[in-house]
């Protein structure tokens, strides 16, 4: 029988959880895929004298960030051709997206994520190809695996509104008719998988990935207008005991379907239907009344707040300190549209503090220890997930971390008033990102992924790209660019 070596990771501070205290000359001890003990290094060292040690001289260890909301799309709408615009346009964009392999899709995504801290994610994913649903999320899985992350993968599950919140018909009678016939034969209108038979998806993966911590499966019903409510109550029954994704009041369009198709708030409307549970997670969330924020507080429902997206596709501002507030858990996603369209989880976090700022003398703002806990513990709220205790380094936790260099941070003068975590959280970058451990594995070293070389990803994904497009891919741009202009009249007055 073999046992796992005993690992000991010294660093000149560790933070074990965004709650706890500092521990200056830390330590962190690891055997497998779990944490045995954390604390100041003479102690820990005396416990675990056979450990090998890893010394990492000027830099903070902090625990694996957890991405609450992204699609891993590998590489940005907007080098895609789909320009950012309002969230009802730019999505018309994406019945053109080119498809891209799943695996090499992850693969890619996880190393940036990686890059950045990030040691979990997850993926709410949009099919290249219904049919074949089941071996796209396998190679996903496979691709964020290879690239050392663990991943909350997310079933896609929609049933209606596909081209529009009026109904796919409605608004097929209102295009001119040779483009609305147009439409209908590039198979853009065409009618989805029947939601049974992807649930019946949903359950085999459950059981292929059983007992594998490195990826499990999520339900993800698309969003509150794109599922009937027979589809939210089955998901609502079959995802009992797992986490459900749902996007939810991403623009004020979105909250206006609501109003007209259900006659009151989407949330409510979920509530009503008895879907907003614990195990349930809400995308965005930037249009909410009071009544809302209630509701998602009493069901303890999470939040994932995703900031760069709510600005680049003009989704608005998502009210996070009202939340937190009220007590509801919010994590922090990039859903694949980071500002500089990088995958930067510390740029993401700013942007979060910067918008949640109340801009007022007497005014509230994020803490550094509140945005570190929308990125680890909220974050494991969400993904819930096979290993028990991500975002936090306790003995019995997930032994997923990293080491942040502090020399840029620090550099070239740090005053003494100017506490850590502020320096960390106002001034990190992925560049300093040095190693990141996940399930007891160094899957980066030196800002490096391990047994990868970006590089020839990065030329896999161009080469994937070189072929000239198909005659159906060119006919797919011009329709979705025509529909653009219609989609704009059909919500010109929510
Ligand atoms: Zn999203």
């Amino acid at each position: 029988m073999t046992t796992d070596p005993i690992r000991l990771l010294r660093a000149r501070h560790v933070l074990p959880s965004a709650d706890a205290a500092l521990i200056d000359d830390g330590a962190v001890v690891w055997s497998g895929t779990r944490v045995l003990a954390v604390g100041p290094y003479e102690r820990v060292r005396a416990e675990h004298t056979e450990a090998e040690c890893w010394s990492f001289s000027d830099h903070l260890v902090l625990p694996g960030m957890i991405n609450a909301h992204d699609h891993g799309r590998g590489l940005g709408t907007l080098p895609m051709g789909v320009a950012d615009a309002p969230l009802e346009i730019w999505i018309s964009g994406l019945f053109a997206l080119r498809a891209l392999d799943p695996y090499l899709a992850a693969l890619y995504d996880g190393i940036n994520l990686l890059a950045s801290g990030v040691t979990t994610t997850t993926h709410q994913h949009n099919p290249c190809d219904w049919r074949n649903l089941e071996s796209e999320l396998i190679e996903t899985a496979r691709g964020y695996a290879d690239a050392g992350i663990r991943a909350c993968i997310g079933l896609p599950l929609m049933d209606q509104n596909t081209l529009s919140y009026i109904g796919n018909e409605a608004f097929l009678a209102r295009l001119p008719a040779a483009l609305a016939a147009e439409v209908r034969t590039s198979g853009m209108a065409a009618p989805l998988p029947d939601w049974r038979d992807l649930l019946a998806v949903g359950a085999r993966l459950v059981e292929r990935w059983r007992g594998d911590e490195r990826h499990w499966l999520c339900y993800g019903p698309v969003g509150p207008q794109w599922c009937s409510d027979a589809l939210l109550a089955a998901v609502s029954e079959a995802g009992r005991d797992m986490p459900v994704h749902i996007h939810a009041v991403e623009t004020r369009t979105q909250a206006a379907f609501g109003h007209r198709y259900y006659g009151e708030t989407p949330l409510g409307h979920l509530d009503r239907i008895g879907f907003l549970r614990d195990n349930v997670t809400c995308a965005h969330c930037v249009w909410l009344s009071d009544q809302d924020i209630a509701l998602l507080a009493a069901r303890d429902a999470k939040v994932a707040h995703n900031p760069s997206s709510n600005l680049r596709l003009r989704s608005g501002i998502a009210p996070v300190l009202r939340l937190r507030e009220a007590g509801v858990t919010v994590g922090i996603g990039l859903d694949g549209q980071a500002l500089a369209d990088d995958q930067d989880m510390w740029a993401e976090l700013r942007l979060a503090r910067g918008l949640a700022s109340t801009p007022s003398p007497a005014g509230e703002a994020l803490s550094a220890r509140a945005l570190l806990a929308m990125a680890t513990r909220a974050g494991a709220a969400v993904v819930m997930g096979a290993a028990p205790l991500l975002g936090t380094i306790a003995p019995g936790s997930a032994a997923d971390f990293f080491a942040l260099r502090l020399d840029r941070v620090r550099g070239p003068y740090l005053d003494a008033r100017t506490d850590l975590l502020d320096a960390v959280l106002g001034r990190a970058k992925p560049t300093d990102v040095d190693t990141a451990v996940v399930a007891g594995e160094a899957r980066l070293r030196d800002g490096r992924p391990v047994g990868l070389v970006r590089g020839d990803i990065e030329a896999r994904l161009a080469a994937s790209l070189a072929e000239p497009k198909s005659p159906a891919q060119e006919t797919r741009e011009r329709l979705a660019a025509a529909l653009a202009s219609h989609l704009r009249d059909v919500y010109a007055d929510w």
